[in-house]
Order: C-alpha cells, then sequence, then structure tokens
C-alpha cells in the first residue's frame, strides 16, 4: 500500500525520498562497494553494494510503494530482472508466454533456460479458455505484457491470473508499456511485476535499468537471494537516475499520452495507413478491457501502410521522429518490429502473429505535437510509389 493517495505524489515523495543523514532532498548516490563494520558481524545494515546499497534501495521501496507490492528489486537492465524471476524456475518447468511477448523475453527462454531445461509455450491470453486448456502438468508460471506490443494485444489480466492461480501458476507481468501510473497489475491479481525501467520509468533514453516487484514476503525473500547471488544488480548512479526519472512520469505521462491520442486518431484518418493499433481507440479490439483495468490505452502506436507505400523511404524521410529501438523516452520513436525489436522471434511465428513486414511502431515523444504530426505526413507523402 502507498502511503500517499495520489499516485502523482507518491512518484515525488514515495519510497525513500530524502537523505536521513543530512536532510538533503535527494537521496544521495552511494558510490561504494563496501561498507566498515563497527566489529565482527557488527553491521550498519549494509556490508557489500550487491547485496544492498542505500540509493538501489531507495529506488526499491520506490517501486515497491508505486506498484503497491511487498518489495521492489532493481537490476542492471529489464532482461537482468526477467533472468531473476525466471529463475525461481527448476528443471522441466514450463513457462506460457504470450503470443506478442517482448523479443528479448522470448529468446532469454527459447536460446537460454533451454539450457536449462525450462520450456515455453506460447499461449493466447487473450482467450480464457484457450489458455487454460494450454496449461498441461508442466506449466509453472504464465508471462503476461498487456498492451503486448507490436499489436498492442490487450489481455485481461484478471481474468488470467484467476485461472492461473487455480492451477498454482506464478503470474508475472511486464508492465513496461503502462507503468504503475497507468495500470497496477499486482492490484489485478498478478505475483510479480516486472518493468524495463529503460523506457518510460527513465523516460530519457540515457539509463538502461530494470525492476522487479513481487507481492509477498515468501517471493521477496526468493529474489532478494537470487539478486545477491547472480549479481545483475543496478548501479548506485543509475538507480539515482531512474529515481530522478520517476519523478516526472506523471507530468511525462499525461503529455505521451495527449500526444499518442492525436497521433492515433490523425493516423486513423489518413488514407496511406491500412491499420492502427492502439487500445486507446474506442474501435480498437482490446479498448473495453484495456479501459477496464488501464487508466488508458497509453502511448505506444502501432500502424500498417497501404501497399503503394515504400516503408524505407517512409523510414529514410522522417526529419524528427528517429529510426531506433527502445521506447518511452521524451523523443519520437519509430521502429520497424520485423527486422528491429521482433527479429529474434523466427519468420513463421511472426507471421502466425500477425508481425508483419509492413507494420511500423511509434512511440510518441513529448515534442510540440504540431511538429511529430508534420513530420509522419511528410515522410508519408514522400514514401508513395507513384
Ligand atoms: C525493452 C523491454 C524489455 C527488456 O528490457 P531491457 O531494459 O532492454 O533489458 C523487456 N520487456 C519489454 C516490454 C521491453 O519493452
Amino acid at each position: 500500500m502507498s502511503h500517499f493517495e495520489h499516485i502523482g505524489t507518491a512518484l515525488i515523495h514515495g519510497g525513500i525520498s530524502n537523505d536521513a543523514h543530512t536532510g538533503a532532498v535527494n537521496v544521495p548516490i552511494y558510490q561504494t562497494s563496501t561498507y566498515q563494520q563497527d566489529g565482527l558481524g557488527k553491521m550498519r545494515g549494509y556490508e557489500y553494494s550487491r547485496t544492498g546499497n542505500p540509493t538501489r534501495e531507495a529506488l526499491e521501496a520506490l517501486i515497491a510503494e508505486l506498484e503497491e507490492g511487498y518489495a521492489g528489486f532493481a537490476f542492471a537492465s529489464g532482461m537482468a530482472a526477467i533472468t531473476a524471476v525466471l529463475s525461481l524456475l527448476h528443471a522441466g518447468d514450463r513457462v506460457l508466454i504470450s503470443s506478442n511477448v517482448y523479443g528479448g523475453t522470448f529468446r532469454l527462454l527459447a536460446q537460454v533456460f533451454d539450457h536449462f531445461s525450462i520450456t515455453y509455450r506460447i499461449a493466447d491470453t487473450t482467450d480464457a479458455a484457450k489458455f487454460e486448456a494450454d496449461i498441461t502438468e508442466d506449466v509453472k508460471a504464465v508471462i503476461i505484457e498487456s498492451p503486448a506490443n507490436p499489436l498492442m494485444t490487450v489481455t485481461d489480466i484478471r481474468k488470467i491470473a484467476d485461472i492461473s492461480h487455480k492451477h498454482n501458476l506464478l503470474v508475472i507481468v511486464d508492465n513496461t508499456f503502462m507503468t504503475p501510473y497507468l495500470q497496477k497489475p499486482l492490484t489485478l491479481g498478478a505475483d510479480i511485476v516486472v518493468h524495463s525501467a529503460t523506457k518510460y520509468l527513465g523516460g530519457h533514453s540515457d539509463v538502461v535499468a530494470g525492476l522487479a516487484v513481487v507481492n509477498s514476503e515468501e517471493l521477496a525473500k526468493k529474489i532478494a537471494f537470487i539478486q545477491n547471488s547472480t549479481g545483475g544488480v543496478l548501479p548506485p548512479f543509475d538507480s539515482f537516475l531512474l529515481i530522478r526519472g520517476i519523478k516526472t512520469l506523471g507530468v511525462r505521462m499525461d503529455r505521451h499520452i495527449e500526444n499518442a491520442q492525436k497521433a492515433a486518431e490523425f493516423l486513423q484518418k489518413h488514407p496511406a495507413v491500412k491499420n492502427v493499433y492502439y487500445p486507446g481507440l474506442p474501435s480498437d479490439a482490446g479498448y473495453e478491457i484495456n479501459q477496464k483495468q488501464a487508466k488508458n490505452g497509453g502511448v505506444m502506436i502501432s500502424f500498417e501502410l497501404h501497399e503503394n507505400y515504400d516503408i524505407e523511404t517512409f523510414f529514410e524521410s522522417l526529419k524528427l521522429v528517429m529510426l531506433a529501438e527502445s521506447l518511452g523516452g521524451v523523443e519520437s520513436l519509430v521502429c520497424h518490429p520485423s527486422t528491429m525489436t521482433h527479429a529474434s522471434i523466427p519468420a513463421d511465428i511472426r507471421a502466425k502473429v500477425g508481425i508483419t513486414d509492413g507494420l511500423i511502431r511509434l512511440s510518441t515523444g513529448i515534442e510540440d505535437i504540431r511538429d511529430i504530426l508534420a513530420d509522419l505526413s511528410q515522410a508519408i507523402t514522400e514514401s508513395e510509389v507513384k
């Protein structure tokens, strides 16, 4: 539970938000690897920074409060956080993943955890009956993303969590795309939330970081042990950057969403655009479920141009919006999922789940929306094959 009624305030004052020793209004960067002990076994709360560091701890307390969880953990990247969480599993266990799961999560399961006989199955988390039919004896966990990119597929988190718990599965939700400002999966029944904090939480495309939040003391003990044993921790300086980023999450997201809504409406009306995928549009397949569990449709939009538009020319014609992997920064970015973010998913699976070569993903930044739309508009015009 948060100490604050409104998340906009918790973002700034939540967790450990200042320095008890000096009154500094920001938690200092404790750039130290070790801590003096007053005698054998007489520690002052810290012994070694892989195990615990005050700057990292402030961030961990903050994300736990924001997600309304029991405890938070900070890692060197989103993938390090997901690796730590999947390390709860044992050989012989299977994980169900939603079909549009982050490419790196898919690769981690398909090409790393398979060495340890931990396997996966792609499940349709948008269809409760189909999902339940995929729960065999060996399935021990599910990873949900909602909305899942690049098609922004919405999963009813509460429904899938309820079914999963009937079968004793661990419910893991990757909340990178929504952040606790828009959606709190633990309050919808998830056991663990993971984040690529590299994206909206950091918000400035200047830090790679991951977070995990658990809903029980039992899971907290296990993740703390794994975090210390495997060692992929977030450094003090990066922890500081993330705390700083989170303070402005509310104002950034408000502007991001305002811009995304306008960009989605612009694209939907544009004659060159074949499809728009954005759960913030009432016409979107996931709109209603998303409205039920999240504050709004978030920021990420995907769209497809008609066949008589050349996608390479489109990307090369953009002047403001940058072609880059990643998302969630203040600057607008576009990417080409089939050759970039989702390239690690085999072509046949990509085709099956609808990640076509014509698909474009837009992370709407917080620039003046008139400039973003003007840039998209001129690049679309340039890319028409006459
Ligand atoms: C980027 C991303 C990740 C991976 O996080 P890194 O910080 O890049 O390691 C995981 N899940 C989602 C949804 C992402 O967008």
